[in-house]
C-alpha cells in the first residue's frame, strides 16, 4: 500500500485513507491493523537522535514530550504490535512530506535520559527498530526467512558478490533471540556496505574515477543509499551505490541532488542487470 522510497502527504494520503492520529510521532488508527511512525528534523530540538546506528539498527525515540516517557498508548503500540498482529509503518520527513522507510518489527526499548520540550532531562523510551526496507515489488528476489548459519555468520570482504548479496537479502526469524537479532542486523547492515564497495571495484560508481586513496581495507568509497534520506541498514542491491566523497556529498547536499540520484539510480540498474545475466 505504500512504496518505499516514495514520498506521502501526511493528510491526505496517510490519516484520510487510513485514519490514526493526524500530529505528534506514532499513529494509531482504530480501524486498521496498522502503526504509522513518523520521524523528522523536528525531533532533534527536543534531543531525539532518530536513525540508524552502526549496527544497522533503527532506533526510535517514544512519545511524550514532556516529563518521563511511559510504556502507554503510541509506545505501548509499538512494543506490543507483533502480539497485537499489528504493522509498524516507518516515515521520515523530507520538506512538506513523508518518505516510507519500510515496515519496522520491534526489538527491544531502552530508557535514555533525554531532553524534553522544556529543556529538562527525563526518562525517554528508545525502541530498536528493525527496519524492512526491502522493496519486494521492484525485486526479482525472493526474501526468505535466513537460515541460522546464514545470519548469524559475519560478513567479510573475502566473501563473493554473490555470497554478500545472500546475506544482505536475509531476513531474521522474528523468533530468534534478541542478541541474534541484532547480530542479524548488524550481518546485513555490514554485508551490503561490502557488497557495494566489491561491486565498486576501486572505482567511484558515480563519477567513474579510481578512489584516491588506500585504506587498510581497500580502495576508499563510501557507500550511499538511493532510495533514502540516511545512509545506513540493509537494502537491496539496486539500492546502493559505491561513491567518492565529493560525489556522495553531491547526492546528499547538492541543490540538484535528485537528479543526481536518479542518474545513479540508472545507473546502478545498468550495472545491476548486467551482473544478473
Ligand atoms: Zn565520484
Amino acid at each position: 500500500m505504500f512504496e518505499i522510497g516514495k514520498i506521502y502527504n501526511r493528510r491526505s494520503e496517510i490519516h484520510n485513507k487510513y485514519g490514526g492520529q493526524e500530529r505528534g510521532g506514532i499513529s494509531t488508527p482504530a480501524k486498521f491493523p496498522y502503526i504509522f511512525i513518523f520521524t523528522g528534523n523536528s525531533g532533534e530540538q527536543y534531543g531525539y537522535t532518530d536513525g540508524y546506528n552502526k549496527e544497522g539498527v533503527f532506533n526510535y525515540t517514544g512519545e511524550g514530550q514532556k516529563g518521563d516517557m511511559k510504556m502507554a498508548k503510541g509506545n505501548l503500540a509499538i512494543r506490543d504490535h507483533q502480539k497485537n498482529g499489528k504493522k509498524i509503518y516507518l516515515f521520515e520527513k523530507v520538506g512538506s512530506g513523508y518518505n516510507f522507510v519500510g515496515l519496522c518489527n520491534y526489538i527491544d526499548d531502552r530508557i535514555e535520559k533525554l531532553k524534553d520540550g522544556n529543556g529538562e532531562l527525563r526518562d525517554a523510551i528508545v525502541f530498536r527498530l528493525d527496519v524492512n526496507n526491502i522493496e519486494k515489488r521492484r525485486s526479482s528476489i525472493n526474501l526468505v526467512e535466513a537460515p541460522k548459519a546464514v545470519y548469524i555468520t559475519k560478513p567479510s570482504k573475502s566473501k563473493s558478490l554473490q555470497q554478500l548479496r545472500e546475506m544482505a537479502l536475509s531476513s531474521t526469524p522474528t523468533s530468534a533471540s534478541t542478541q541474534e537479532k541484532i547480530q542479524s542486523i548488524q550481518n546485513r547492515s555490514t554485508a551490503i556496505k561490502l557488497y557495494a564497495r566489491k561491486r565498486a571495484n576501486g572505482i567511484c560508481e558515480g563519477c567513474n574515477e579510481t578512489a584516491s586513496f588506500e585504506t587498510k581495507s581497500g580502495p576508499y568509497l563510501e557507500v550511499h543509499h538511493l532510495t533514502r534520506l540516511a545512509d545506513g541498514g540493509a537494502d537491496l542491491p539496486q539500492n546502493v551505490i559505491g561513491l567518492c566523497p565529493t560525489c556522495h556529498r553531491k547526492a546528499h547536499y547538492s541543490l540538484k541532488h535528485l537528479e543526481f540520484n536518479n542518474r545513479l539510480i540508472n545507473k546502478v540498474a545498468a550495472i545491476e542487470s548486467k551482473l544478473i545475466e
